[in-house]
């Protein structure tokens, strides 16, 4: 038994010195992130993640789903789960609230994890990898006089860094201004890197097939977020029209949310983010649905060092699909933005080696929160 003794929020921001965009149009001047902290009657402290808005995250736990914890069994983290559903879904079926219920799922598989002494993927039921292969995300819009050079000199630097797969941003408001970025970045790469492309749902159907067809041709290996995420419809007839992957899914919630994206397969690749889509509870049933479809699931991650933890035990449970003697098994998204909540919250940070990261051995996340970075930076 592992009973919650207190459910604590803590929201974490701080600026940083190169702001960046993406085709959302929304500038990034801080980072910062909604962290959970449980700790149980026997002592036992537990971390999870909430993507989003950090304060709404803190509101939805602090006054709804912390308290109905209290009392709770780590290890009846699906009764929980359910339970919190049930609780908010009249009102946030999806969204922030599923966002709040993952940080809090996250932290119940630490405790599992540190009262057994195994790490949570052995508790998801084992590796198939002992390291995942990552890509880096980056090559955001920074410098809008040097687009093109500044791409190219991003990539190059992770390939020197060791990454052997990199996804940038598209969507510059011109066809010919964002394959030229791209080419210009496949050429300086060269054709053994993997490159993946995120549009952040800034297009168009047929804007979405015709430029897709143009990075066909640059061996773009997906294609991700082309159009808005409520258009299904839409996702089917790109993902029909494409011989490319199509990527989509950090922006649904819950297994409900995913389904008809999968059965339809209105996607290739489903990306449910374990901090925002339901936990590595419900991240596992999506994934499991997705298989059931014939549709990769390849996570997305864009948090601390918490997430990112998580992210990883639930990609090493991942099977290959399909399996094969030389499979393409799922990638890590390794956000490369300024980030020092994904550099130094952890005390033992996570790292790359020749573009592989090794899936963590000690006990629940296997992550050491460093509290001192995290009373530094509070802001609520
Ligand atoms: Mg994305």
């Amino acid at each position: 038994m592992s009973i919650v003794k207190k459910v604590t929020t803590h929201v974490v921001s701080t600026p940083i010195k190169h702001p960046f965009q993406s085709s959302r149009g929304w500038l990034y001047k801080t980072r910062g992130t909604c962290l959970v902290e449980i700790e149980t009657q026997d002592g036992i402290v537990g971390w999870g993640e909430c993507y989003g808005p950090s304060a709404v995250a803190k509101a939805f736990i602090d006054t709804q789903l912390g308290p109905r914890v209290i009392g709770r069994d780590a290890f009846d983290v699906e009764v929980v789960w359910e339970d919190l559903y049930n609780r908010i879904k009249d009102y946030g079926p999806k969204g922030m609230s599923i966002a709040a219920i993952s940080g809090i799922d996250i932290a119940l598989w630490d405790i599992m994890g540190k009262a057994t002494g195994k790490p949570v993927h052995k508790l998801l039921g084992g590796a198939f990898r002992n390291d995942v292969l990552a890509y880096a995300t980056g090559l955001y819009f920074t410098d809008m006089d040097r687009l093109v050079p500044e791409a190219v000199e991003e990539a190059q630097g992770y390939v020197k860094a060791g990454f052997k797969a990199i996804k940038m941003k598209i969507g510059l408001g011109s066809m010919e201004r964002d394959i030229e970025r791209v080419a210009a970045v496949r050429k300086a790469i060269g054709p053994d890197i993997r490159l993946m492309v995120d549009a952040n749902h800034c297009f168009s159907v047929p804007t979405a097939i015709r430029l897709g067809r143009k990075l066909e041709e640059l061996g773009i290996e997906w294609f991700e977020e082309p159009i808005s995420p409520e258009d299904i419809d839409g996702y089917v007839e790109v993902s029909r029209a494409l011989d490319m992957a199509v990527a989509g899914g950090e922006n649904e919630f819950t297994r409900w949310g995913f389904r008809e994206a999968i059965v339809r397969k209105a996607m290739d690749i489903v990306q449910p983010d374990v901090c925002a889509a339901g936990g590595l509870s419900e991240c596992k049933k999506i994934a499991t649905l997705a298989i059931t479809h014939g549709v990769e699931c390849v996570p997305h991650a864009w948090g601390s060092a918490v997430g990112l933890a998580a992210t990883i035990h639930f990609l090493a449970a991942l099977p290959d699909q399909p399996p094969s003697l030389f499979p393409f098994s799922p990638m890590l998204e390794f956000e490369q933005e300024e980030n020092p909540f994904r550099d130094h919250l952890a005390l033992e940070p996570i790292r790359q080696v020749e573009g592989r990261v090794k899936v963590p051995t000690g006990p629940g996340l296997g992550v050491e929160i460093d509290r001192k970075i995290i009373d530094r930076h509070r802001v609520a």
